[in-house]
């Protein structure tokens, strides 16, 4: 486990301001990491992780067994910051069939002719289950704040000066609702620095084999950096909860954020009084029943 202080660096807390120009995205944000050093760092970082690998699997069962809460896990970023890594990292050990991830791109024309929430309350974890959101709701409060051209078809009347803090009071509703109903959510926000996007989208226009990951899309956006960490700052700020925190994880090194991310993870399902049912005295005694004929068997 990682150390509680390091997380709480991390946990966004409630109501103040962020600046995340204040929050690290490299390796060395403590005086004993820089210390300890880089190579030996990672070492231990990557032993935690195959750790934390074991622990999620048998805490994915015991949820799933459970069958009280459900854990929604939001992953929110730039391009290039390692959202599809980390999620098939962290998620390696899991059984597919109580996980699932969905990755949220442009909305279609079917999901745009309803309200916003639509087409992520489509797909919610069901209990006993983790479900995982590539990019989410928080794309309208982002990618849609620094595009408003792309809020299509409203009443004029709601395209007032409360849109953006509608929107967030919205989401912090949404997620109450989804709290009080058993899931369990975290939220993170994976920081890459714009120099090290830079580094990674020059990797793939430079290896042929990380081409196709490339889109010139990525690039016209960067251009738009300090407006989307201004939407960052606003909808993290405005929607931490002490319920459905924020985490804001550094991106720059690909073996931080995967020890980080899975760390938390393993430590909130730890958190939760999951246990296996408890059979009753009739369903016992079907089992005794039951063993009593195999054994019959010989
Ligand atoms: P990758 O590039 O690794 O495949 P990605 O999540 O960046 O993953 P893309 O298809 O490149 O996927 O991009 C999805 C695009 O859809 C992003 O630019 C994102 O901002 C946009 N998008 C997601 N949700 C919305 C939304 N609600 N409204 C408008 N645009 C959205
Ligand atoms: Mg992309």
């Amino acid at each position: 486990m990682i150390k509680q202080k390091y997380i709480n660096h991390l946990r966004v807390s409630s109501g103040k301001k962020i600046h995340l120009k204040d929050f690290d995205t490299g390796w060395d944000q403590f005086e004993e990491f820089k210390e300890y050093g880089k190579d030996k760092l990672k070492e231990h970082a990557n032993i935690l992780l195959q750790q934390n690998l074991v622990d999620l699997t048998s805490a994915q069962q015991l949820l799933y067994a459970d069958d009280r809460y459900s854990l929604l896990i939001i992953f929110q970023a730039m391009d290039a910051a390692g959202k599809d890594g980390t999620i098939k990292h962290v998620m390696s050990g899991v059984n597919p069939q109580g996980c699932q991830v969905f990755s949220f791109k442009k909305p279609s024309e079917e999901e745009l002719s309803h309200n916003f929430l639509w087409r992520y309350m489509k797909n919610l974890p069901e209990r006993g289950r983790i479900g995982i959101f590539n990019r989410s709701y928080y794309e309208d409060v982002l990618v849609v704040k620094v595009h408003p051209e792309l809020i299509k078809n409203l009443p004029d009347a709601n395209r007032n000066s409360e849109f953006w803090g509608d929107r967030y009071e919205d989401i912090n509703s949404f997620e109450r609702h989804l709290v009080r109903n058993g899931t369990v959510v975290l939220k993170f926000f994976l920081n890459v620095s714009k120099v090290e996007q830079k580094k990674r989208f020059m990797e793939r226009l430079l290896r042929p084999e990380k081409n196709w990951k490339f889109s010139a899309a990525d690039l016209s956006e960067r251009a738009y950096w300090s407006d989307y960490m201004h939407a960052y700052e606003e909808a993290i700020r405005a929607t931490n909860t002490e319920s459905a925190p924020w985490y804001i994880i550094p991106a720059d090194n690909k073996w931080v954020t995967r020890a980080l991310v899975a760390d938390i993870i393993c430590s909130t399902l730890r958190g939760l009084d999951l246990k296996f049912p408890k059979l009753s005295d009739a369903q016992l005694k079907i089992l005794d029943e039951a063993r009593k004929i195999l054994e019959a068997e010989g």
